[in-house]
């Protein structure tokens, strides 16, 4: 029986960590955001622009053009799991990359 309690309790502190997660909190942890772009990410994103020199957008449309930006092809709003998942970096040149940022702004916009 006391087993049986324990394992709710967990239960109950699993679903409290995914509350935690949620994805409209990290805008006011702002420090954590700051952290997530810092030396770390310098490093990683300098290292992904080595191995995906070209712009990936340029690249589709048969264009060749060096990538100076690795962004994040899901928005992750501050998650860091989603932040650090390689899968998701794209190399894009300044010009896509500013045509990516308007777009998800305003994706913001009509979200909000
Ligand atoms: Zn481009």
């Amino acid at each position: 029986m006391a087993l049986k309690a324990i394992k709710s309790t967990l239960k109950e502190a699993k679903g409290k960590q995914l509350k935690v997660a949620d994805p409209t909190s990290w805008r006011s942890d702002k420090s954590s955001t700051q952290r997530g772009y810092g030396y770390k990410w310098q490093q990683a994103r300098a290292g992904h622009l080595r191995s995906h020199p070209l712009c990936a957008y340029c690249q589709r449309e048969g264009r060749v053009t060096e990538a100076t930006v690795v962004d994040h092809s899901i928005p992750h709003r501050g998650d860091m799991a989603i932040f650090w998942d390689k899968a998701g970096w794209v190399s894009l040149c300044t010009n896509c990359h500013s045509s990516v940022k308007q777009r998800e702004e305003k994706a913001d916009l009509s979200g909000i």
